[in-house]
């Protein structure tokens, strides 16, 4: 076996109505959605932010800048694809990753394995190597209160 990475991604978004919701690729039927420059796919920031910290190659904000027009209301998965270019060059593909996202409400459950799913065929790994949890705060803090929503990803790389 080659060198292996690992790498951690952290991201939240604020929540406002009339927005939608996007999560790992997949979108969450929801009157309210995430505040973003993109389409506001928290968990995949978040997955990009690990895979880039992998092979320090700094993260989302240097090569997506939230000012220019181009990423404009971008589908995330196009900037998850890049980023596996970007680890690609290096040699390194995704061993196994995973994501737990604290979210108040809607409830995930129901879209966990369509969530999986996305990610497995993007990232390119067999599905029992795409991990995705969810979990509410128990309504303390901003998650709680449904302002926002927050993610963590880890992230295995191998060359
Ligand atoms: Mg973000």
């Amino acid at each position: 076996m080659g060198r292996v990475r690992i790498g951690q991604g952290y991201d939240v978004h604020k929540i406002a109505e009339g927005l939608p919701m996007w999560l790992c690729g997949v979108q969450v039927p929801s009157d309210r959605g995430f505040v973003a420059h993109s389409d506001g796919d928290v968990a995949i920031h978040a997955l990009c932010d690990a895979i880039l910290g992998a092979l320090s190659l700094g993260d989302i904000g240097k090569h997506f800048p939230d000012t220019s027009p181009e990423f404009k209301g971008i589908d995330s998965k196009l900037l998850l694809a890049r980023v596996l270019d970007l680890a690609r060059e290096q040699g390194y593909h995704v061993g196994n990753l995973d994501i737990t996202i604290a979210l108040q409400a809607p409830k995930l459950r129901p879209h966990i394995d369509r969530m999986r799913a996305c990610l497995s065929e993007i990232v390119g790994c067999p599905l029992d190597c795409v991990s995705v949890k969810a979990t509410t705060t128990e309504r303390l803090g901003f998650v709680g209160r449904g302002e926002g929503c927050e993610v963590w990803a880890v992230v295995l790389m191998e060359q």
